[in-house]
C-alpha cells in the first residue's frame, strides 16, 4: 500500500516519509508528485501503527458483556480523536 507525507498531518510521521526521498503518485489520497510511502518495502510507519493499535482490543476478543454503546470503529477513532490524518476515515481505513 501506498501513502504520502499529505495523507498525514502529524510533524513525526510526515518527517520519516519525507526522509525517504521517495516521490511518486499516493494510491491512498490520490494526489500526484508527493513524497510516498510504500509499507511493502518500508516497516518503520508499519511497526509505529502495529504498537497504536495493540492498545485497542478487537470486539472478538472483548467480554460478552462489553456495553455496545461503548464499541468504536477504529478507523473513526483515528480521524476524529488522533489528528494524525489529513484524509477521510474511509480513506484512512483503507
Ligand atoms: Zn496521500
Amino acid at each position: 500500500m501506498i501513502c504520502c507525507e499529505k495523507c498525514f498531518k502529524d510533524p513525526e510521521i510526515k518527517g520519516i516519509i519525507k526522509c525517504l526521498k521517495q516521490e511518486g503518485n499516493c494510491g491512498t489520497c490520490h494526489r500526484v508528485n508527493v513524497q510516498i510511502y510504500d509499507t511493502e518495502k518500508g516497516s518503520d510507519l508499519v511497526e509505529s501503527f502495529i504498537k497504536l493499535l495493540s492498545i485497542y482490543t478487537p470486539r472478538d476478543s472483548l467480554p460478552d458483556d462489553f456495553p455496545k454503546e461503548r464499541l468504536s470503529l477504529l478507523k473513526d477513532i483515528s480521524h476524529d480523536k488522533w489528528n494524525i490524518f489529513n484524509i477521510s476515515s474511509e480513506q484512512i481505513y483503507n
